[in-house]
């Protein structure tokens, strides 16, 4: 798997593989949606290869386990928040044998959602691994992951996608239009993840048909009584916004849409919900009720 972009990442880690000097365990930070998970995967691959390659194709054994996500030494850890069992499960198999290869690596994801706990039941393995153990530590809030977990392992701060990139990566999964996907692209601000959300949710979502009458919206906001809904009501306005502004060519159509995912990108965090409806209304009437 080619990974696109993020030449000074590749440049970083192909230095210290190639002199031998990868530390025990990195944070990859960086915003969502511009491949750091993949990212960390080529490094397991590399850490295991018998062939010692980095980002290139390579069909040892190991390799070819890693590319069909089934190497038994490549453990990723996906669920949001670690649980307290689980991190304690973590530290304690990083000191068995590898069951294949002659190292094992751990991609952590969301590292930012430890609890207290579970970062206690991880902080010594992080602190001292095995000699054969890697971590690679996953989060697109670098600044709340925990200060303990932080100052035992070394942040690579990802860098955004450029546009050109986005791109590459969006024709690879989205047969949508060449317009589509430069407007989408150019929204992302980056984020390949991001474009494709965009590119998703226009095509599923039915069109915005609000009657936009402010108390008729309110009461339509006021509805969307979870995160999912909300971001379900927004893709289908962002939709709208953007045929508005294909039509009209209003700038604040466009700036509009922009806000949309701005605020979007904010209920990662968590939010009040009634504080994001507020908002969402009231910047809704306002640029809605200007006829374009
Ligand atoms: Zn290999």
């Amino acid at each position: 798997m080619n990974i696109i972009g993020h030449d000074r990442e590749k440049e970083i880690f192909g230095r210290v593989l190639r002199e031998n000097r990868l530390h025990h365990a990195y944070i990859l930070s960086g915003r969502d949606g511009i491949g750091k998970k993949l990212f960390a995967k080529e490094l397991a691959k590399a850490v295991l290869c018998v062939n010692g390659s980095f980002m290139e194709d390579c069909k040892c054994r190991h390799c070819t386990l890693a590319d069909g996500g089934a190497h038994p030494d490549i453990h990723i850890i996906e669920e949001s928040p670690l649980k307290i069992d689980r991190a304690r499960e973590i530290s304690s198999n990083a000191f068995m044998t590898p069951l294949s290869a002659s190292k094992k690596v751990y991609i952590i994801d969301s590292a930012d959602t430890f609890g207290a706990e579970a970062a206690n039941a991880l902080l010594k393995t992080l602190e001292e691994p095995p000699e054969d153990t890697h971590f690679f530590l996953i989060t697109s809030r670098y600044t709340q992951v925990l200060h303990t977990i932080r100052s035992r392992c070394i942040n690579i701060g990802f860098g955004v996608l450029s546009d050109d990139d986005v791109k590459a990566v969006v024709r690879k999964h989205s047969m949508k239009s060449e317009e589509e996907t430069d407007r989408a692209v150019s929204i992302s601000s980056g984020s390949a993840g991001y474009a494709l959300y965009l590119l998703e949710s226009m095509e599923k979502q039915p069109e915005f048909n609000s009657t936009l009458n402010p108390v008729e919206l309110y009461y339509e906001i006021e509805s969307l009584d979870d995160k999912d809904k909300v971001r379900a009501y927004c893709a289908s306005l962002y939709g709208y916004l953007l045929e508005r502004y294909k039509k009209t060519g209003s700038e604040t159509m466009l700036a509009f849409s922009n806000y949309l995912l701005d605020i979007l990108k904010r209920l990662e965090y968590n939010v009040s919900l009634d504080i994001f409806r507020f908002d969402l209304y009231i910047k809704t009437v306002e640029v809605l009720s200007e006829k374009s």
